[in-house]
């Protein structure tokens, strides 16, 4: 019978790709006395059922780092662990077919050059020589990511887990973590099915389940299992074994080559929640059952695209559970209310490509305390109290996800779970036309309408419709007066000796 140590300095849960780069770098890059535990056997949580696409680019710098250290690190994982990763470097082409959609692709690119990536703007021509199978009447252009690519989710986590051990980590396997034994906030021991280990520090790679293995520990993780659907066709005629990936984020679907038919699947405007109490802990390698009438919305866009599709035979459909989060963002970082517990979970159906930089910056931010870059976008201190309500998280992860492909507009506001706080001005700051934005749950004024004006944003990649109100506001406020409610902003209360004399040096004018 497999015993656990006594004692581990630190101790990862669950055995997906998070988990296992979490402690491949622990043991590689710091040496750490390292212990991973996983429920099931490893990689049967989300991870196996992923469809395998690698893309790198996302709207945040640092983010954007962390997705492409994953792809350099899956480049060379084979050579040093001697296990294959499927790993393809196929280039990615991200398919524009308006103006607003191409303005974003061409702020993208700048984005990608500053980090040396080389991305290309490319015609319908173009696309098409490359993938002739493609309809690209209704195209603008397309984005072209050649250092994007593809891999095998199960053979990469194999072969992280190696790497794991073969920098002495322990990875154990069919061990449930059942509880933690705890004092002054802080995790002294492990709980699990085979026994207790005490430890310094616990990494919660659980997955979809790590809401409830942070509550074990009184902390939240906002996270809600969503159901997510592709199909995987057989082969299509003229299709390459080395054809480049597709978003085609305007039709909201996605494309990827394997074993010469094509994976397809998207993000539909209308998702299907799972539960939104406890997963259940028996759910390895365990799928939902087909939903071909949901999923139909995707094969109407899908077919317009690459018409061959028509015609192909569905091999397989593939319906699992992945946890999203109320702002379409992972989560990584030490949980405020427990001081030794780090989390690294809620991927948005992007842990593959995230898994290599995120298993990095996570190490590192658990042996350092502090995070290696600026990653406040993902760090679990921007959840707040309100992100306990499940209904509320619910609500907000859904509409995070039907936005998972449209256009990030500047400035765009979320819908769903609104109003949540307002101050005791907000009827009377709505009746002179305010519009309002949402920060942390607070209705926030962003401008005021001009009576006889539609009181609403209208989103556009260039000057919005608020920009000439915004002007004469600022305008009345430099040369007149203004009044701002400030409900909704943090208070801080500052005492002692000094007081005044540091809020005198910190604030533009004399507090005093
Ligand atoms: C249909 C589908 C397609 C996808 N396609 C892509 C894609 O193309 N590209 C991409 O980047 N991402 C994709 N994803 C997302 C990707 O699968 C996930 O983001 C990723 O697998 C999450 O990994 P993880 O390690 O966080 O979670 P998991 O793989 O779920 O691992 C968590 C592990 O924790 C274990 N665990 C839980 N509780 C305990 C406990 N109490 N004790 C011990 N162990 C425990 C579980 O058994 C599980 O193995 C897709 C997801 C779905 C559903």
């Amino acid at each position: 019978m497999t015993t656990l140590p006594s004692h581990a300095q630190i101790v990862v849960i669950g055995g997906g790709i998070i988990g296992c780069s979490t402690a491949y770098h622990l043991a590689r890059d710091h040496k750490a006395d390292v212990i991973l535990l996983e429920q099931g056997t490893l990689t049967s949580g989300s991870t196996w059922h992923a469809a395998g696409l690698v893309g790198q680019l996302r709207s945040s710098a640092s983010i954007t780092r962390v997705l492409k250290y994953s792809v350099d690190l899956y480049k060379g994982l084979e050579a040093e662990t001697g296990l294959a990763t499927g790993w393809k470097m196929t280039g990615c082409l991200r398919l524009a077919t308006n103006q607003d959609r191409w303005t974003e692709f061409r702020r993208l690119a700048t984005t990608a050059g500053s980090f040396g990536m080389d991305m290309h703007l490319i015609s319908p021509e173009e696309v098409k020589r490359m993938w002739p199978l493609m309809n690209v009447d209704d195209l603008v252009g397309a984005s072209w990511l050649p250092t994007d690519g593809q891999a095998s989710p199960s053979d990469i986590t194999q072969s992280l887990a190696r790497g794991a051990r073969m920098h002495g980590a322990k990875i154990v396997e069919n061990v449930r973590v059942t509880g933690f034994e705890m004092k002054d906030g802080r995790i002294l021991k492990v709980k699990t099915t085979l026994g207790d280990i005490a430890c310094e520090k616990v990494v919660n790679c659980a997955g979809q389940w790590a809401r409830q293995v942070g509550a074990m520990a009184g902390i939240n993780v906002p996270l809600q299992p969503v159901k997510h659907q592709y199909i995987i066709t057989e082969r299509l005629d003229g299709l390459s074994t080395d054809a480049p990936t597709i978003r085609d984020p305007d039709r909201l679907t996605y494309f990827k080559e394997e074993v010469g038919g094509l994976v397809m699947g998207g993000y539909e405007p209308n998702p299907q929640p799972w539960t939104t109490g406890d997963v259940p802990d028996e759910w390895a390698f365990r799928l939902f059952d087909d939903d071909f009438d949901h999923f139909e919305q995707h094969m109407v866009q899908a077919i317009e695209r690459i018409p061959a599709l028509e015609k192909a035979g569905v091999k397989q459909m593939i319906n699992g559970p992945e946890s999203f989060t109320p702002d379409g963002n992972f989560i990584l970082g030490v949980a405020p209310e427990c001081k030794n517990m780090f989390v690294g979970a809620g991927f948005n159906a992007f842990g593959i490509a995230s898994g290599g930089g995120a298993g990095w910056v996570l190490a590192q931010w658990v042996v350092d305390g502090e995070a290696p870059l600026d990653l406040w976008v993902v760090d679990i201190r921007r959840f707040a109290g309100m992100h306990r309500d499940r209904q509320w998280v619910l609500d907000r992860t859904l509409e995070a996800y039907g936005k998972h492909y449209t256009i990030g507009f500047p400035h765009e506001e979320y819908q769903s779970g609104r109003p949540r706080l307002v101050s005791p001005l907000y009827d009377r700051l709505k009746g002179h036309g305010a519009v309002f934005g949402s920060k942390l749950g607070w209705e926030r004024p962003n401008w005021f309408a001009p009576a006889g004006t539609e009181g609403r944003d209208v989103y556009s990649m260039g000057r919005q419709n608020w920009f000439d109100a915004v002007g004469q506001e600022h305008h009345h406020v430099r040369e007149a007066v203004g009044i701002f409610d400030q409900s909704s902003f943090a208070k801080y209360e500052m005492s002692g000796p000094d007081a005044a004399t540091v809020l005198d040096l910190i604030c533009a004018n004399d507090v005093t």
